[in-house]
């Protein structure tokens, strides 16, 4: 099947390029991605590939290429902060994880989930625009016979398409321009991010593989890459007075972290100081408020600009995927009907997203308690089933 309908994508993060993979193989060859940066590819950092995205990316065909950079992860544990002492252990075998999530979970590094599926998108008739940084959107009525949407970039480019996915991220200038919404406002968490080559780090126990050190208002977690040659490490603190950005750009002296982590076990510290050039990336973690509807006209919204979570369930990007692939097959379903596709996209996908939005943050308030009990529940109590989502049979 070949659909004619011409959609365009804003935006090559991991929900755009997810969502232009998937919509090529169901049959829509005429997809285009207009994406700010020069070039592609994710800063350096490590991100959790949970069960929900393998099982994304096996029916993409694409877990093969997920496996070629990372071993599944089987021990998971969260560490008391000072001692180091474990608080809770879990090991699940792939076998058990086959059983009772349908897949395993990885930690890959962004750049190679990244290249997973930019090989994976064919680019062929100039479908990948870089160098695109739409600065204005306007589109014609939905019952306007051969109406579209016009997509106006800062480079003076202006193109057409029948209907736009908009996958801009937390500061979309899509959401901001159709939607009724206020600008992202600060949670009150900061976030600081390194990765280390495991050799600076020698002797590091990497048992469990994940390994969690909340305390109040703080929490380290660390977990490797590239099967075992670097270790990727998060540091949080609550600091509701702070002030800063949320960018992938924002390059900070490990000493500040440090400052929060003065009183962590000296692997923890050890870790962080391990950071090359003693510089890690930061984030004053960023959200916006869940929206009843993702839809205005002939432009749809799909993962971080429908919905900016935080990082605490680190199912951000999960989301993102799933929105892609039921969007794609909601769009096959509905054999090319966007309106159809639209509306069936977002009864699908809504509730499930805008949940995870809203407890992502509690989530976080829980892992940082002054209660030493609430630090130590599983990280997925009380959401056990979600995680058991397969966006490629779920019915839609
Ligand atoms: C510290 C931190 C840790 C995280 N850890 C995890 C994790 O472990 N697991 C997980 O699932 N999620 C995690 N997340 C969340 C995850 O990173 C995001 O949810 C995910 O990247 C969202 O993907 P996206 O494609 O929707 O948006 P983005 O990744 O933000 O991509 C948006 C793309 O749009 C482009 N763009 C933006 N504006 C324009 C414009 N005007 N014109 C053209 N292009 C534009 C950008 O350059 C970018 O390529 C984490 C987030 C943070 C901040």
């Amino acid at each position: 099947m070949n659909y004619g309908i011409n959609i365009g994508i804003v935006g090559a993060g991991l929900g755009g390029m997810t969502a232009a993979v998937a919509l090529q193989q169901r049959g829509f060859h005429n997809v285009t991605v207009f994406e700010q940066a020069s070039q592609l590819g994710e800063i350096g950092a490590g991100i959790t590939v949970g069960p929900n995205i393998t099982l994304i990316l096996a029916g993409l065909g694409l877990e093969d290429a997920a496996e070629s950079f990372a071993s599944a992860t089987t021990t998971f544990g969260t560490n008391h902060y000072q001692t180091g002492e474990r608080i809770l252990f879990t090991e699940r075998s792939i076998e058990q994880a086959l059983a009772t999530q349908g897949a395993v979970v990885r930690h890959l590094h962004r750049a190679d989930l990244h290249k997973v599926l930019e090989n994976a998108f064919n680019t062929e008739g100039n479908a990948l625009r870089l160098n695109h940084t739409l600065k204005h959107i306007e589109q014609d009525a939905v019952d306007q016979e051969d109406g579209g949407v016009s997509l106006h970039f800062t480079n003076g480019a202006t193109e057409r398409c029948d209907v736009v996915i908009a996958c801009d991220g937390l500061k979309s200038v899509v959401r901001d321009t159709l939607f009724d919404t206020q600008p992202p406002t600060f949670t009150g968490f900061l976030t600081w991010r390194g990765l280390v080559e495991a050799d600076d780090v020698p002797g590091l126990d990497v048992v469990p593989h994940f390994a969690g050190y909340p305390s109040e208002g703080r929490m380290f977690a660390r977990y490797p890459l590239r099967r075992f040659r670097q270790i990727n490490w998060v540091a949080n603190a609550y600091q509701p007075d702070a002030t800063g950005e949320e960018s992938w750009n924002d390059w900070t002296d490990v000493s500040e972290v440090l400052e929060h982590m003065g009183d962590y076990h000296p692997e923890v510290q050890r870790i962080i100081k391990a950071s090359p050039g003693g510089r890690c990336l930061r984030w004053a973690l960023h959200s916006r408020q869940p929206l009843d509807s993702w839809t205005a006209g002939r432009v749809v919204l799909l993962g971080d600009a429908a919905h900016p979570m935080t990082p605490f369930y680190g199912m951000g990007a999960g989301m993102a995927f799933e929105d892609a692939a039921v969007l794609a097959r909601c769009f096959e379903a509905d054999t090319g009907d966007w309106q159809a596709a639209f509306a069936r996209y977002e009864k699908a996908r809504l509730a499930r997203a805008n949940k995870f939005h809203v407890k992502s943050l509690e989530r976080g308030k829980t892992y940082m308690s002054a209660n030493p009990a609430d630090r130590a529940k599983d990280p997925t109590d009380g959401m056990k089933r979600e995680f058991t989502y397969n966006a490629m049979t779920v019915e839609i």
